[in-house]
C-alpha cells in the first residue's frame, strides 16, 4: 500500500498538467493511466494552443450545411445514424447553446482560461525542456468565399473588443507567409496570438518526465477500481494499492466510466475526430497550422509529417473507426496544399470530450469529499491543459485561484 497526497486519474495532457502543477506545489502525487502519458486523445490533436479562440464550434444553423451533413456528403462532419437517438438530448442542448447570444456568453466565460493558455504552456515547456516543440507564429483560417468570410465577422469584432490581434490577409499576403498554399481561397484571418506544437505526444511526455523529476510517480492501473476505503480514496494500480485523501478525475472521454458508479452524472458528449500524416510533395512546407474553414479540416506541420485533422463525427465512443470524411475532403485538401502519400497505414481516431455548453468541468465533484474533476475540454484540451493544471492545483491547495472557477462547476447542469 502506497499513500500519497493526491491521485490523478488519466495521464492525457490535462491530467499530466494537473499532476505537474500539484507536484510543483510540493504534494506527493501518483498519476495513474492504463496507457503511457499522452497516448490517447492528447496524442492526435491539431496541436493548436488557441489562446485567441472566441467561439466554440457550434451546431450548424445553415440549412445547406445541415442538408449536406444529413446526406452524408459533408467533409466537415459525419454521424452513425443508429447512434443519434442515444445522443438526441445532448444534441438538443448543444443546439440550444449554439445560439448567438449564448456563444457570446461562452466566449466571455472562456476568456480567463484562454487569456493565459499560451503563457502557461510556455512556462511548463520551459521547465520541462520542451520549448523546442513550441511555435509562436499563430494560425491561419482560410476562407474560400466572400460569404463565409463575412459570416465570421462577429468573431473578429468580438476578438477586437477583447484586444486580440487578428489580421485580415488577402491571397498574396497569405502566400507570403505560406508559399506552398495554392490560391484556391479568397482570403484569411491570421490569428497571430495563437501558438502551436510540433508534437503533442512529446509535450505530454515531457510534462510527465518533469513531474517525475519533482518526485511524482506514474503508475499503470485501471481508474475504474477507484473506491472509498476507511474514509480515503483508493485505486488498485498494477503495482499495488494507492491511497490518498484527494483524487482528480482527468480521464477525458472516459471520465463518466468512473463517475457514474459514484452516482455523478455529467452530460459528456463525444465528438470523434481523425488524423492522418502525409508527406509533402517536393519541397513544399507549412510553418503554422492552417484551417480550411468551409471544408472543415486543419493541416498542421508535425514532426511526423503534415497532420490532417478532421471535424466532428457523432458516433459511439467505442464504435470501430469510420474515416469516411477523408474520401470527401482529400480532393479539396490536395488542391490547397501538395499532399503526397500518407505515411501511416490507417487514420488515427480520437474522441473529443465535449460538454454541451463547450465549457470544461473543473472543480470539486458534487457530494464526494476529496474528489476533483478536470475534463470535458472538447476541441480545446491541449489549449486549456496548462491553465487547468494551475486552476485545479490552486483550488486543491487552498490558494487564491487565478480565475473564478464558478462557471466550470459540474453543478451547472443541475
Ligand atoms: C482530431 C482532433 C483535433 C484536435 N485539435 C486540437 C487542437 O488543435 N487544440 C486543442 O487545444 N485541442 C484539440 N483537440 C482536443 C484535445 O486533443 C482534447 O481535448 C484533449 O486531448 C483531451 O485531453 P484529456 O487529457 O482530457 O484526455 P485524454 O488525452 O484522452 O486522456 C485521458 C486519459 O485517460 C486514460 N484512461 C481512460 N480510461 C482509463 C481507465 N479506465 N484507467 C486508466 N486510465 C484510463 C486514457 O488512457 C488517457 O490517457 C483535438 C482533438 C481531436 C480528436
Amino acid at each position: 500500500m502506497v499513500r500519497t497526497d493526491a491521485i490523478v486519474l488519466g495521464a492525457g495532457i490535462v491530467g499530466t498538467s494537473v499532476a505537474l502543477h500539484l507536484a510543483k506545489r510540493g504534494l506527493a502525487v501518483a498519476l495513474v493511466d492504463r496507457r503511457g502519458p499522452g497516448e490517447e486523445t492528447s496524442y492526435g490533436n491539431a496541436g493548436i494552443i488557441e489562446g485567441n479562440s472566441i467561439f466554440p464550434p457550434v451546431f450548424p444553423h445553415n440549412l445547406e450545411v445541415l442538408v449536406r451533413i444529413a446526406l452524408k456528403r459533408a467533409p466537415e462532419a459525419n454521424y452513425h445514424i443508429a447512434f443519434l437517438p442515444r445522443v438526441a438530448r445532448w444534441l438538443a442542448d448543444f443546439y440550444a447553446w449554439s445560439a448567438p447570444d449564448r456563444i457570446l456568453e461562452t466566449a466571455r466565460l472562456m476568456r480567463p482560461l484562454f487569456a493565459r493558455a499560451v503563457a502557461e504552456h510556455e512556462a511548463l515547456m520551459a521547465e520541462a525542456d520542451a520549448t523546442r516543440y513550441l511555435r509562436k507564429n499563430g494560425w491561419l483560417k482560410l476562407y474560400r468565399s466572400e460569404a463565409s468570410f463575412a459570416a465570421t465577422e462577429t468573431e473578429r469584432e468580438v476578438a477586437a473588443s477583447y484586444g486580440l490581434p487578428v489580421r485580415v490577409l488577402d491571397v498574396d499576403a497569405v502566400r507570403a507567409l505560406e508559399p506552398s498554399l495554392a490560391p484556391v481561397f479568397r482570403g484569411a484571418a491570421y490569428w497571430e496570438g495563437a501558438a502551436s506544437v510540433s508534437d503533442p505526444l512529446a509535450v505530454t511526455r515531457a510534462y510527465a518526465d518533469r513531474f517525475t523529476v519533482l518526485g511524482g510517480v506514474v503508475l499503470a492501473g485501471d481508474a475504474r477500481t477507484l473506491h472509498r476505503s476507511d474514509g480515503r480514496w483508493r485505486v488498485e494500480a498494477d503495482e499495488g494499492s494507492i491511497e490518498a485523501d484527494a483524487v482528480v478525475v482527468a480521464l477525458g472521454p472516459w471520465s463518466p466510466d468512473v463517475l457514474a458508479p459514484l452516482g455523478i452524472k455529467v452530460p459528456l458528449g463525444i465528438k470523434r475526430g481523425y488524423h492522418r500524416h502525409y508527406n509533402a510533395k517536393g519541397n513544399a512546407a507549412l510553418s503554422r497550422p492552417v484551417i480550411d474553414t468551409e471544408i472543415g479540416y486543419a493541416l498542421t506541420p508535425m514532426e511526423q509529417g503534415i497532420r490532417l485533422t478532421t471535424g466532428a463525427e457523432f458516433a459511439d465512443r467505442d464504435a470501430p473507426p469510420t474515416p469516411v470524411q477523408f474520401d470527401r475532403l482529400m480532393p479539396r485538401a490536395k488542391e490547397l496544399f501538395p499532399l503526397g502519400e500518407p505515411n501511416e497505414a490507417e487514420p488515427w481516431l480520437g474522441r473529443r470530450p465535449n460538454m454541451p455548453d463547450s465549457l470544461p468541468v473543473l472543480g470539486r465533484a458534487p457530494g464526494q469529499d476529496g474528489l476533483w474533476l478536470a475534463f470535458g475540454h472538447g476541441h480545446w484540451g491541449l489549449t486549456m491543459a496548462a491553465v487547468t493544471g494551475r486552476l485545479i492545483a490552486e483550488l486543491m491547495t487552498g490558494a487564491t485561484p487565478f480565475a473564478d472557477p464558478a462557471p466550470y462547476r459540474a453543478e451547472r447542469f443541475g
